[in-house]
């Protein structure tokens, strides 16, 4: 299956951390704030589950065709 991407909206980050407990895989906290360890990603759950607990919105993570999966309603 084809990577999705993941971005990380830097002026909404708000440090809280929660995406790099719960996926470090995918996110490293850069100073006080989080960014995507790479751009692209295997499709899973764990990205998923970051993007929808992140208290600032400020996760967004699109399929290869352009669809916005992540954060699920
Ligand atoms: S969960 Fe959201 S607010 Fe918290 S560090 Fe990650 S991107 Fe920033």
């Amino acid at each position: 299956m084809a990577e999705w991407r993941v971005t990380v909206d830097r002026s909404r980050c708000m440090g809280s951390g929660i995406c790099t407990a719960m996926a470090g895989t995918y996110f490293l906290m850069d100073g006080e704030r989080s960014r995507p360890a790479a751009e692209g990603v295997p499709p899973g759950e764990a990205v998923l589950d970051a993007a929808d607990s992140c208290p600032a919105g400020a996760i967004t993570v699109t399929a290869a065709d352009g669809e916005v999966v992540g954060p699920r309603d």
